[in-house]
C-alpha cells in the first residue's frame, strides 16, 4: 500500500466564521492531484487559477489567501522547512507567492494540514488559532494596529510559546502594496504584497500548533538519505562559512563582479562596501545564529542596533544591499535598525530599500522638491531620512500614501523622465543585483512571473563564473529556462533551495526523497517537468489578467545608460539584444510571439483545461 505523507487541506470561510469555526472544512488530497502538482507552490498554483476568477479585485473577500507546503517539510531533511504564501497579487492583479522559512509550515505538517486556504474576509480584526484539529478565530482587536513583532511576542504569551505564528503589522493593514507576512521574530513572506491580502481578510496573525507524526512511505530510507547528506555537509568547508555568514558573503562576491545594487542601481560598485560585508556584520552587529526547521546551515543572523536599541533577524544580503547600498548607507548598525523598522511596521526589505533609493535619486536630481515629501532632506547616505520615509510609507503617512502603491506609481506621478530609472517589472521593485553586466539577469527579472524577483532564476551568478562571455547573449535564455524550473521544486516539496546553491547538494536527491516518503517512482526529469507545469500556470494566470509581452520589458536604465565604472564598465542590454533574448526566450518555452503558452504546450503539460480557459492557440 502506497502510504502518502501528504496531510489535509483546512478550507475556511472567514465571512461565516465564529469562536468555533464551524464553517471550516478539511477535504484529503488525492493522490492523482499531488503526483501532478507535487505540493507547495504547486497546489496553490492549481487552486487560484481554479478558484480566483479574472478580474478579481486582490483586496477583495473574492481573492483568496493560500498557504501551502510540501511532501518534504518536517521531515528532517536539512531546509524542510518552507511554506508559500499565495495570492492575486495587490500590486499588480496577478500572480503572487513567497516563501517563509522558520517553523511555521512544520507546524502545519504537524497538524495534519498541508494546504489552508483562506476565503472571504473576518467581520472584525481577528486572529486565526489552529491547536491541531480545534481551529476557531479569536478578538484580534488589542493587537490591530500593532507591529509585527511585538503582536508575536504578545500572542505566545496569550496563547502559549509552543505556537508558531504568522503577523502582518500596520503596512498589511493599510494594504501597502509591499506588505508582507511574517513569522519566528523575523522570517519574512517578504515579496508580493502578500500581507496586504492578509490584511484585507481582517486577520492579523494566525497561530499554530500541532502534535501529529507525518507518516511516510519507508522511513528508513529517509533516515538513511539524510544521514548520507549531512556527512557531505560537514565534510564541506561552504557549511562553516555559511554557519558565519549566511547570505552576506555575496556582498564581496557582488563588489568584485560590479553588481551590488548602488544608489538606486545607478552603479554596481559601492565606495563602502567593506563597512557592510560578511565581517562588519559578524563583528559589529550579530549576536546569535539562527536556523529554519532543520537546517544545519544557521544562515540567519540575530543582530542588534546599539544605536537604535533595536533587535532583529537579519540583515542578509538583499537586505543589506537595498537598505543599505542602494541608499547609499554605510553603516551596518542603520541597516541592522532599518531592517527591524521593516520587519515590526510590516514591509519588504527589499522593495522598502528600492523605493528609497528612487526617492533619493529623485531628490539629488532635483525632479523633486524637499516640500514635496515632507520636508525631509533625502540625499544618499541619510540614515534618518530613510528611516522616516520606511515609516511614511508603511503607514501611508504624507508622501507616504503614493510610496506605498511601489516605484512605478511614484515615477509614474513623478514624471520628468524618472519612469528611466524605476526599478522595477510588473511593479515588482527590482532585487540586488546590477543587471547591465550580465543580460541572462536581466531577462530571468524581465521574464519572472511575480515582477523583479532574483529567487526565480539567480542567473548571474553563472553568468559572472563565465569571465567575459558573461556580456554575451548566447545560451541565456535556455540557462533562464533551465533555472526557472529548478527554483519551483523548491517551493513543491516545502524546501529551501540554499543546500543546492551553495552546498552543492546533488539535485537527484530530490527524487530520492520523494519517493521514499511516498513510494511513487520519480526521476529528477519528472519533477522537474511539474514545475515547467507550475512556471505555465502561473503565465497562464497572468495571461488570463491581460498580461503579455508589454510586461516583460525592464527599466529604460538597464537598457540604454551604460555602467560608468567597475568590470562591467561601458556595458549595458541594449533594446535589440533585449528583443531577440526574449524571442528567444518565448520560442524555446512553447509560447508565441506575445508570451502566451501555446495549446500544444499547454497541452504536453496536462494543462488543456487552462488552454481553453485563456484561448490558447
Ligand atoms: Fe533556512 Fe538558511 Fe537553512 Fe535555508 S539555508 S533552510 S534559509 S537557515
Amino acid at each position: 500500500m502506497v502510504v502518502l505523507p501528504y496531510g489535509k487541506i483546512l478550507r475556511i470561510d472567514l465571512s461565516r466564521s465564529d469562536d468555533t469555526l464551524s464553517h471550516s472544512t478539511y477535504e484529503p488530497i488525492h493522490e492523482e492531484f499531488a503526483k501532478k502538482y507535487l505540493g507547495g507552490r504547486g497546489f496553490g498554483a492549481r487552486i487560484l487559477f481554479d478558484e480566483v476568477p479574472a478580474k478579481t479585485d486582490p483586496l477583495s473577500p473574492e481573492n483568496k489567501l493560500i498557504i501551502a507546503t510540501g511532501p518534504l517539510n518536517g521531515l528532517l531533511i536539512p531546509g524542510a522547512g518552507k511554506a508559500s504564501f499565495i495570492t492575486k497579487s495587490p500590486a499588480n492583479g496577478g500572480w503572487a507567492d513567497s516563501s517563509i522559512g522558520g517553523h511555521f509550515g512544520t507546524e502545519m505538517r504537524y497538524a495534519g494540514i498541508d494546504v489552508i486556504i483562506l476565503e472571504h474576509a473576518a467581520r472584525k480584526p481577528s486572529v486565526l488559532v489552529i491547536d491541531d484539529e480545534k481551529v476557531k478565530l479569536i478578538d484580534g482587536s488589542k493587537y490591530w494596529g500593532k507591529g509585527s513583532l511585538e503582536t508575536e511576542l504578545e500572542l505566545k504569551k496569550d496563547l502559549g510559546h509552543d505556537f508558531r505564528i504568522v503577523t502582518i503589522g500596520p503596512a498589511g493593514e493599510k494594504f501597502v502594496t509591499f506588505s508582507c507576512i511574517t513569522g519566528d521574530y523575523g522570517r519574512n513572506a517578504g515579496r508580493c504584497g502578500v500581507g496586504a491580502v492578509m490584511g484585507s481578510k481582517n486577520l492579523k496573525a494566525i497561530a499554530i500548533r500541532g502534535s501529529k507524526d507525518i507518516k511516510v512511505h519507508d522511513a528508513k530510507k529517509v533516515r538513511a538519505l539524510t544521514e548520507e547528506i549531512i556527512a557531505m555537509f560537514l565534510k564541506n568547508p561552504n557549511l562553516k562559512v555559511w554557519q558565519n555568514y549566511g547570505t552576506m558573503t555575496t556582498v564581496p562576491w557582488a563588489q568584485a563582479a560590479g553588481c551590488m545594487s548602488v544608489r538606486n542601481f545607478s552603479t554596481g560598485i559601492f565606495e563602502h562596501a567593506d563597512s557592510i560585508d560578511e565581517k562588519s556584520m559578524r563583528e559589529q552587529v550579530a549576536i546569535a545564529d539562527r536556523s529554519c526547521f532543520g537546517c544545519p546551515m544557521s544562515c540567519g543572523k540575530f543582530s542588534e542596533s546599539k544605536k537604535h536599541g533595536t533587535r532583529i533577524e537579519g540583515p542578509e544580503y538583499e537586505t543589506t544591499a537595498l537598505l543599505g547600498a542602494n541608499c547609499g548607507i554605510s553603516s551596518m548598525d542603520d541597516i541592522v535598525h532599518a531592517n527591524y523598522l521593516c520587519d515590526e511596521l510590516g514591509i519588504d526589505t527589499i522593495s522598502a530599500g528600492n523605493i528609497v533609493g528612487f526617492v533619493m535619486e529623485c531628490f539629488e536630481k532635483g525632479i523633486i522638491t524637499k516640500e514635496e515629501i515632507d520636508g525631509i532632506e533625502a540625499n544618499f547616505g541619510n540614515s534618518e531620512a530613510a528611516f522616516e520615509l520606511i515609516r511614511k510609507m508603511a503607514l501611508k503617512e504624507g508622501v507616504g500614501e503614493l510610496l506605498s502603491k511601489g516605484v512605478r506609481a511614484v515615477a509614474a506621478k513623478w514624471g520628468k523622465g524618472s519612469e528611466k530609472f524605476a526599478m522595477q517589472v510588473k511593479n515588482l521593485e527590482w532585487s540586488g543585483y546590477e543587471s547591465r553586466g550580465a543580460p541572462g539577469m536581466a531577462l530571468s527579472y524581465g521574464t519572472a512571473d511575480v515582477g523583479a524577483h532574483h529567487n526565480r532564476a539567480w542567473v548571474i551568478a553563472y553568468e559572472i563564473a563565465q569571465g567575459d562571455k558573461r556580456y554575451s547573449p548566447e545560451g541565456k535564455a535556455e540557462k533562464v529556462i533551465e533555472l526557472q524550473h529548478i527554483r519551483p521544486m523548491f517551493d513543491q516539496l516545502g524546501c529551501c533551495r540554499l543546500q543546492w546553491v551553495e552546498l552543492g547538494l546533488d539535485l537527484n536527491y530530490y527524487p530520492k526523497f520523494v519517493n521514499a516518503v511516498t513510494g511513487w517512482d520519480f526521476t529528477l526529469a519528472d519533477l522537474l517537468k511539474s514545475s515547467e507545469r507550475i512556471y505555465n500556470l502561473t503565465r497562464a494566470f497572468n495571461v488570463r489578467e491581460g498580461f503579455g509581452r508589454k510586461d516583460d520589458y525592464v527599466p529604460e536604465r538597464v537598457l540604454t545608460e551604460p555602467l560608468t565604472e567597475g568590470p562591467a564598465k561601458g556595458h549595458f542590454v541594449s533594446r535589440e539584444v533585449y528583443e531577440k533574448l526574449l524571442d528567444h526566450y518565448y520560442e524555446l518555452r512553447g509560447w508565441d510571439k506575445n508570451g502566451v503558452p501555446t495549446l500544444k504546450k499547454l497541452e504536453e503539460l496536462g494543462l488543456a483545461d487552462v488552454a481553453k480557459k485563456i484561448g490558447a492557440e
